[in-house]
């Protein structure tokens, strides 16, 4: 069990902190996904949206997922 921490900045305040991919993923089941040419080559991208702690700006994070089967 490996935790998956992406690191977040807010682009209004410029507050950083990492959030854990698993637990996006349990939040968010209605996620979108992107399906673009590249994905073809590529790991599958998916935007989370997660809400920054500080002033509550909503911030777009793009997490590259791996399938490991
Ligand atoms: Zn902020």
């Amino acid at each position: 069990m490996s935790s998956n921490l992406i690191q977040v900045k807010c682009p209004r305040c410029g507050h950083v902190w990492y959030v854990d991919v698993k637990d996006l993923e349990k939040q968010q089941q209605s996620m979108f996904r992107h399906l673009t040419l590249e994905s073809a080559l590529q790991p599958r991208v998916t935007s989370y949206r997660v809400r920054c702690p500080q002033d509550g700006t909503y911030v777009v994070v793009d997490v590259k997922e791996i399938d490991d089967g």
